[in-house]
């Protein structure tokens, strides 16, 4: 017999982590007790050496789906206490803990089991859970989490429901949302002016989605807008959402759903059961299948997340839009009463019911790249796990970028990154996101004392964290948005020292005042230098160029000597370039991407940001291999891709009558061999050799197929996203670690 006292952190308070224990340490006959503690739980545990072993093993490898161990630390001690049974002892001071919070859990599988069993008596109750599943991060009002403290607290539970909550032995112990039909929220079914629809909510809802009316439906983290997937309806669904072109996503039935339109791999398939249940962006079976649906070669899918999408579905409706339901740009609709009011001449039907969502959370979306995860939007079931980052300084407040808007927090090695707002150009997502960082600190007890920011002196996250660094009297540290970018993904890796960033995007404030956008950089947390780019490119409008990008290719065909007769507004554009009238430059890749795709005449307006790589990509021939030749200008220290020749190439190919796929290839092909003569400069001035890659330009999978492999074979070792976005969510993440490190310099 031996006894041994067990501390175990991370995420194990409010995932059911204490029963699991506790059914654990019976299974293995062993007694003791379990308590919370400020750091995570504490255990004593007494019986044969070989079962605490094996305990302490299943510990891990047996936890909840939502716990989260970050440590497990066990002490042998010397003498036996005689322990009879195993106890679970009352929490601590709720002020003193540790406060990680789950994110919202999809419905487990014994839940899912219930909701369909005729005899249980939650059958095709659309708000069932336990412990392992069901809301969490957007019901929370406060810590700690408890029900008073949720919006489950108007709810008084059921005698019936009340015996499980207490039960240890229950599978539904302290789970603080724990309801029944009897007890518990209701569903509603309003019509388009909001008068309540008698009968059977959901047999009614179904009836309408099959009719093609488009639904909103109250989710975990906002409202979607639901419809059925024929062209006609998602037609009509574009037109009342004034979004011309923007991929939709879709919530498929099951898995075998979506095996008739995507591919999966095992990858892919895993994250979608996930507990978060994401989107996945998977390959489409046919490219030109669902093109109402999506204009490119994948389709974000996702599975049933909440027990009342379940409901939703049957034969004959196994697949539905699920849109985040909000007005163009905005944050997502997350109230009953917003709901009725701004998606008014939008829904034809609301399906809501009455537990208060308290935090908006959209949907996160992720993909799988070589056999391992790489997110784009981290948000729902993602969020707010933190994230434990080594070097990263206290009760720091990194405000992040502004398209996609992020923010990040940090405490004790932890890091806690928001949930996906939106492009913070208006007012509705400032508010939002203003909100959203007072909750986060109140959640989980963070001051800061140190604020981190862009160096865009427009970006209303740069405003926001200005404001606060006057209020506060706080340090504020301004991070340039590519270095930002490179230390982000460096974070995530657990990288120190030096290091390649090889970091292309669409836009981003350089330290000349320019905007820059395809950067090679070098350096590490605290510092920097700019070795490579590309030629600067006019945007002849400004702004306007980001949508009418045939602006964007007249400027790539003037300055390289090419014909520009074809463009529209060719005299007027090219006034605007003589005179420099209105005309800013920018070496974003998102840029180069644009100005190509009119090239090629793909498309000459872009409805969404990011459509002309999306196109580029979609159209590009497959088994091309050919690439132009990189040439560089050197600019003082700075060597700069000239696309001039390659612009000459691509108009000479064209009018040879070379086709468009083939050309779409090329160039991406071309772009794959800047990548690595940017990190063969970059290594030869330096001698680095490991190389991140960071920017929302890859999010482009043609590339991301392709470069990591490129470089690894030229002796590169290649690290990129697994845990945050690529994207400018991302950038908090890096600006967070490169005030870390600048403010503990001087503070040394
Ligand atoms: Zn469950
Ligand atoms: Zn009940
Ligand atoms: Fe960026």
């Amino acid at each position: 017999m031996k006894r041994a006292c067990i501390t175990i952190q991370g995420i194990v308070q409010g995932v059911g982590f204490r029963p699991f224990v506790h059914r654990l340490a019976k299974a293995c006959e062993l007694n003791g007790s379990i308590r919370n503690t400020s750091r995570g739980v504490f255990l004593q545990v007494e019986g044969e050496e070989s079962k605490i072993l094996r305990f302490s093993v299943k510990l891990r490898s047996e936890a909840p789906p939502a716990a989260m161990i970050q440590e497990i630390k066990l002490q042998w001690e010397e003498t036996l206490a005689g322990y009879s049974g195993f106890q679970i002892i009352a929490s601590e001071e709720p002020s003193a803990m540790h406060t990680f919070i789950s994110p919202d859990l999809a419905i487990c599988p014994d839940c899912l089991r219930e909701l369909k069993d005729p005899s249980d008596r939650r059958y095709r109750y659309p708000f069932i859970n336990c412990t392992n599943c069901g809301p969490r991060f957007t019901i929370i009002r406060d810590v700690p989490y408890d029900r008073p403290l949720t919006s489950m607290a108007p709810f008084s539970m059921c005698p019936e429901c009340a015996e499980e909550y207490h039960s240890i032995e229950n599978r539904r112990y302290h789970a603080q949302p724990d309801c029944c039909p009897a007890c518990g929220p209701q569903l509603t079914l309003l019509d388009a002016q909001g008068k309540p629809i008698e009968g059977d909510a959901i047999g009614l809802a179904k009836q309408m989605l099959r009719a093609g009316k488009i639904l909103a439906v109250k989710g975990l983290g906002g409202f979607h807008l639901a419809c059925a997937c024929d062209a006609k309806t998602v037609q009509e669904l574009r037109r009342r959402k004034q979004r011309d072109e923007k991929p939709f996503a879709v919530m498929c039935r099951d898995e075998a759903s979506i095996a008739q339109i995507c591919r999966m791999n095992a990858e892919e398939q895993r994250i979608l059961n996930s507990p978060a249940h994401p989107i996945v962006l998977l390959e489409k079976k046919n490219r030109a299948q669902l093109r109402h649906l999506s204009d490119n070669n994948q389709l974000g899918v996702m599975l049933p997340y909440t027990p009342l999408h379940h409901l939703l579905f049957d034969d004959e409706l196994p697949m539905l839009v699920m849109t985040s339901a909000n007005l163009s740009d905005t944050p997502i609709v997350y109230k009953n009463s917003e709901a009725l009011e701004k998606l008014r001449g939008i829904a034809d039907a609301f399906l809501l019911h009455d537990r208060e969502i308290l935090t908006r959370c959209d949907d996160s979306l992720t993909s799988v790249l070589e056999g391992e995860e790489y997110p784009i939007r981290r948000s729902r079931g993602y969020v707010p796990y933190p994230l434990f980052v080594p070097g990263s300084r206290d009760a720091i407040l990194a405000c992040g970028a502004e398209q996609k808007a992020g923010f990040c927090l940090s405490k004790e090695g932890a890091v806690f990154p928001g949930q996906h707002i939106g492009d913070l150009k208006n007012y509705e997502t400032y508010e939002a996101y203003a909100a959203q960082i007072s909750h986060f600190e109140k959640l989980f007890g963070i001051q800061p004392n140190a604020l981190a920011c862009d160096l865009h002196p427009d970006y209303l996250s740069t405003a926001y964290a200005q404001e606060r660094s006057e209020e506060q009297n706080l340090p504020l540290v301004r991070v340039q948005h590519h270095h930002a970018h490179m230390a982000s993904c460096m974070a995530e890796n657990g990288l120190t020292g030096e290091v390649i960033g090889l970091v292309w995007d669409g836009t981003g404030y350089g330290t000349d005042g320019t905007i820059w956008g395809s950067e090679c950089l070098t350096g590490g947390y605290s510092s920097f230098q700019r070795c490579a780019s590309i030629l600067p490119i006019p945007l002849p409008g400004g702004d306007r160029a980001a949508k009418e990008i045939y602006r964007t290719a007249f400027s790539l065909l003037q300055l390289s000597g090419c014909d520009t007769s074809m463009i529209p507004a060719a005299e007027q554009l090219q006034l605007m370039l003589q005179e420099n009238l209105n005309c800013p430059v920018s070496s974003g890749m998102g840029r180069l991407f644009d100005g190509i795709c009119a090239i090629l005449g793909i498309r000459t307006q872009a409805s969404y940001e990011g459509q002309g790589a999306v196109l580029l990509e979609a159209a590009a021939a497959e088994n091309e291999t050919d690439a132009w030749p990189v040439t560089f200008t050197q600019e003082g220290e700075l060597s700069r891709f000239d696309w001039r020749d390659m612009v000459r190439r691509i108009v000479e190919e064209q009018q040879a009558g070379i086709p468009t796929e083939t050309l779409a290839a090329r160039f991406l092909n071309t772009l794959v061999e800047l990548a690595v003569q940017m990190c063969l400069l970059a290594r030869t001035q330096t001698g680095l050799e490991r190389v991140v890659l960071s920017g929302g330009s890859f999010q482009n999978r043609y590339l991301m197929q392709r470069i990591p492999e490129k470089l690894r074979e030229h002796g590169f070792t290649v690290y990129r996203h697994h845990s945050t976005a690529p994207n400018d969510q991302g950038v908090a993440l890096g600006q967070l670690m490169v005030a870390s490190h600048q403010l503990l310099q001087q503070e040394e």
